[in-house]
């Protein structure tokens, strides 16, 4: 006969503030958490430099070494580390939750998602190659270096404009580059962008090329979307504001998502349509996207799945033990 299975309390997929935070209050509540972090985890703080936005750092700290302490603050507390990625998961409304590593199956009573997301990049030579040294996707994170500077914003969304208003503030000279004359923008954040003295608008221009000069960005090269004319645009820092991309992908056809594949929570929850499944992070935010309140909804979802566990009346099916140890089940017939 086939050995039982281990059924986890909660399983956490991601590896960033919302998912190492959702680890340490699970951890704590001694449910054990098992949590794959990803390949590359850290989440999009391992691509960041100097934090100095995320309280309790008055010196500021770099993005990896920050991402270490979640990680080692929730090791401590017994949660299990699986550094790989997940290639797909069966949810269920309120049944055993099944993950999968290629073959290898891993069954828990609850599931909290916190893939993130991840900027989306324009595709251009000289992007990653100059990112953190004058090019970056996070306005309210870097604004505050390019005090004095000359600086770009590559978009026209809402996004586009916010860091726009944002990196005014530090900017001596700011220019807002779109490739269209009309902007996807609501005018409200548009007429407050124009508002600021030192912002101007550069229309319709497509950059193609970010260009160093001595380690830093030094120029980028922009075509005019109309005449495909080019020209060399002096700038010592550029801020991308494109867009996100929810990492939605292993689990949009299973669970509610919006039109732009972000994870639908109730209002005021984590709770996702499936009972037992919650989502947490930039997988569910697409407005504030800071690593703190990634971090508070990773809180959050810590607190409604162990709510979950405790509340849910022992069901008919053999796995659920409410609120306790992980328990086992055993194999269908046949698998
Ligand atoms: P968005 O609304 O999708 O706008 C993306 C912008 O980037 C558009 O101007 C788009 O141009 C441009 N773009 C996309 N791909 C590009 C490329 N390869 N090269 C050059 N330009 C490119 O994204 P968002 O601004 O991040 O906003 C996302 C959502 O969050 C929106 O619903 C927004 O209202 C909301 N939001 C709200 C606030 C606020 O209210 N304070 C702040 C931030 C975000 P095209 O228009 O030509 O496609």
């Amino acid at each position: 006969m086939a050995e039982s299975k281990r059924v986890e309390n909660v399983i956490i997929v991601g590896g960033g503030p919302a998912g190492y935070t959702a680890a340490l209050y699970t951890a704590r509540a001694n449910l054990e958490p098992l949590v794959f972090e990803g390949f590359q985890w850290g989440g999009q703080l391992q691509n960041t430099t100097d934090v100095e936005n995320y309280p309790g750092y008055p010196e500021g700290i770099m993005g990896p070494e920050m991402m270490n302490q979640f990680r080692a603050q929730a090791e401590r507390f017994g949660t299990r580390f699986v550094t790989d990625d997940v290639d797909r998961v069966e949810l269920s409304d309120g049944g055993v939750q099944k993950v999968f590593l290629g073959d290898e199956e891993h069954l828990a009573k609850t599931v909290i998602l916190a893939m993130g997301a991840e900027p989306r990049r324009l595709g251009i030579p000289g992007e990653m190659e100059l990112s953190g040294c004058g090019v970056s996707t996070c306005g309210v994170c870097d604004g505050a270096f390019f005090k004095g500077k000359k600086v770009v914003v590559i978009g026209g969304g809402d996004s586009a404009m916010e860091d726009a208003i944002f990196v005014s503030k530090f900017a001596d000279d700011l220019t807002v580059v779109n490739r269209r004359d009309d902007f996807r923008a609501s005018s409200i954040m548009r007429e407050r962008a124009a508002e600021q003295p030192n912002i101007e608008f550069k229309t319709p221009f497509v950059a193609e090329e970010f260009v160093g000069g001595g380690g830093n960005l030094d120029h980028v090269r922009l075509r005019n979307a109309e005449t495909g004319e080019t020209e060399d645009f002096g700038t010592e820092g550029a801020f991308i504001a494109i867009g996100h991309i929810p990492k939605s992908e292993i689990v949009s056809d299973q669970i509610e998502t919006d039109e732009d594949g972000y994870i639908v929570t109730q209002p005021g929850s984590t709770r996702t349509n499936l009972a037992g499944v919650f989502a947490v992070g930039d997988v569910v935010d697409r407005t504030y996207r800071q690593a703190v309140t990634a971090a508070g909804t990773g809180c959050m979802g810590a607190l409604d799945a162990e709510w979950y566990l405790r509340d849910t009346p022992p069901s008919p099916e053999a796995h659920w033990m409410p609120g306790g140890e992980p328990t086992e089940i055993a194999p269908t017939p046949g698998s």
